[in-house]
């Protein structure tokens, strides 16, 4: 097995693989109707990869180290028969884990086929507890309840859960305390996601980020919290425990502790570009290479040859200005 690093030296571990860039919810902070409305144009299915090819592109990774997957969107369980391309990925020798991010609205329905195809964890998004915030946060007419069934129908299929919540200043600072107890009486960690500056249509600016310090105080006045060891190299969440409990808690600190340093995830958006970075500019066209009758070997060439020139340090460089000026893709687009 080969590993191979970038230009500061972090090995391509974690691929992300967006399945889809249609989502059918409309969070005001990442597919505000506004721009992706009824005329909006998503990719057509042909643009899309198909199994086979995400399929290969996985195995090509795998060989170069990859170890983890994660499946996204848009939202992932709009795929059609995704079971299946779940079932397919765990047979790929040399990987490790599997994981799916969703809105959950669906799970319910899909949590025993996924679980049955192969699939191991799955992160829900859930911003709030409060049927009317929430939907007017997805902006889509989907009560918290739906997903809340969809994450008990997970756990009762034997998938292990996370949810994860982007606080917004002034969207849903109030819902921190009341989702911190919601999980934890239940034994399920929660993670806080500070709001992040991804994409051009979500308005961001530092003024509406909650950082983790912020939130940590916050939960501190009603929890007795523990820290947690990080469980690997270039973990992402920081993680912590209610006393006396296995329940934890965690914050995605990509704004006010970025972890550029120990990334060693790439990104593959529905259309089979690749993306060195959540906040790039530019992708590299994978989907022509498998199309073009390449073989296995050249598109790894490929694939080296972006890895080993990687440079992108974004959040650790991220300014008011850079957020402002820089021309980033869509999170729904790219995979969240
Ligand atoms: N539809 C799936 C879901 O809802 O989990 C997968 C895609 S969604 C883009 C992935 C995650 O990105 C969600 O948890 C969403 O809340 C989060 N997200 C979107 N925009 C964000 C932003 N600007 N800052 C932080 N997280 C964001």
């Amino acid at each position: 097995m080969s590993v191979i690093t970038d230009k500061l030296g972090r090995p391509l571990k974690d691929l992300r693989i967006s399945v889809i860039d249609r989502c059918n919810f409309r969070c005001t902070y990442c597919m505000p109707k506004e721009i992706f409305g009824r005329d909006f144009i998503f990719m057509p299915k042909e643009q899309l990869l198909s199994f086979e090819e995400i399929e290969r592109l996985a195995q090509i990774y795998v060989d170069l180290g990859v170890r983890k997957i994660r499946l996204t969107g848009g939202e992932p369980l709009l795929r059609r028969d995704l079971p299946t391309l779940i079932k397919k990925l765990t047979e790929i020798d040399g990987l490790e884990d599997i994981g799916l991010t969703t809105n959950g609205s669906l799970l319910g329905h899909m949590a025993e086929k996924l679980k049955a195809a192969g699939l191991q964890r799955v992160n829900v998004s859930l911003d709030a507890l409060d049927e009317e915030l929430f939907q007017s946060i997805n902006d889509s007419g989907i009560k918290p309840e739906r997903v809340l069934t969809g994450i008990e129908k997970a756990k009762e299929a034997g998938l292990e859960v996370k949810v994860n919540m982007v606080v917004k200043k002034g969207m849903n600072d109030k819902e921190i305390i009341p989702m911190a107890a919601y999980f934890k009486e239940r034994g399920i960690a929660l993670r806080y996601i500070e709001f992040m500056d991804v994409g051009q249509s979500n308005g961001w600016d530092f003024s509406k980020v909650i950082t983790k310090k912020q939130i940590f105080e916050e939960l501190k006045q009603h929890f007795d919290l523990e820290s947690v060891e990080p469980a690997y190299l270039g973990e992402v969440a920081k993680r912590y425990r209610y006393r006396g409990t296995n329940t934890e808690v965690g914050f995605i600190t990509s704004v006010s502790e970025s972890f550029c340093s120990t990334c060693t995830r790439a990104r593959i958006a529905a259309d089979g570009k690749m993306y060195t970075c959540l906040f790039a500019e530019k992708g590299f066209d994978y989907r022509e290479m498998l199309r073009s009758g390449m073989s296995d070997e050249e598109i790894k060439d490929a694939v080296v040859s972006v890895w080993s020139n990687r440079t992108d340090r974004y959040s650790d460089e991220r300014t008011e200005e850079s957020a402002k000026n820089r021309s980033k893709i869509e999170m729904s687009y790219i995979g969240g």
